[in-house]
């Protein structure tokens, strides 16, 4: 390499510099001055209701299944009328990468991230959210989606019990 390339390439750097002095600095001063994010920016997750205010969870899963890094955990249960709910549903933030795969596997839109990214705790443990801590009031992204009322309640009839619904076959009835 000559010393003309050397000095080419120091004047590109100071160039670089120079461009640089006299713009606007970018800096923020959090948390006196806060940035406000994207809509879609994915901090902060709740657990979202339906339109008549029940709880759009019908704890299936998916979402601790689709987690990257196990940090979904939850326990099934049913009311009476075969409605599902999580009795408990926690989410542990100290191992969450805010990926969004719960929220992509969700099929009733309970699950949502915010852009809520202010959740940082001195104690560890206190990253530890529980379902009473994640459930918020309202609906979230999606104002009308009632998985329910697409679905409907009566799953727990037998196979075959539903309107329209064809019996189950015995596999064995069909081997020649
Ligand atoms: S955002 Fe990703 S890492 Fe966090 S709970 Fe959801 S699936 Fe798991
Ligand atoms: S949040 Fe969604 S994906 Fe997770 S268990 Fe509840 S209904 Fe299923």
């Amino acid at each position: 390499m000559s010393l003309l390339d050397d000095i080419k390439a120091l004047g590109l750097g100071f160039w670089t510099t120079w461009k640089h002095i006299f713009r606007r600095p970018l800096t923020i001063q959090y948390p006196e001055q806060k940035r406000i994010p994207y809509p879609r920016y994915r901090a902060r997750i709740v657990l979202t209701r339906d339109p008549d205010g029940g709880e759009r969870c019908v704890a299936c899963y998916l979402c601790s299944a689709a987690c990257p890094v196990d940090c979904i955990s939850m326990q099934a249960a049913e009311q009476p009328d075969g409605r599902r709910y999580a009795a408990w549903f926690r989410i542990n933030f100290s191992r969450c990468i805010f990926c969004g795969f719960c929220a992509e596997a969700c099929p009733t839109m309970a699950i949502q991230m915010t852009p809520d990214f202010e959740i940082c705790k001195r104690d560890v443990m206190d990253l530890v959210y529980e379902k009473e801590d994640l459930l918020v009031e309202g609906c979230g992204k999606d104002a009308e989606y009632n998985f329910y009322r697409h679905s409907g309640i009566g799953v727990v009839t037998p196979r075959g019990g539903n309107p329209d619904e064809l019996p189950p076959v015995d596999a064995r009835t069909l081997m020649p």
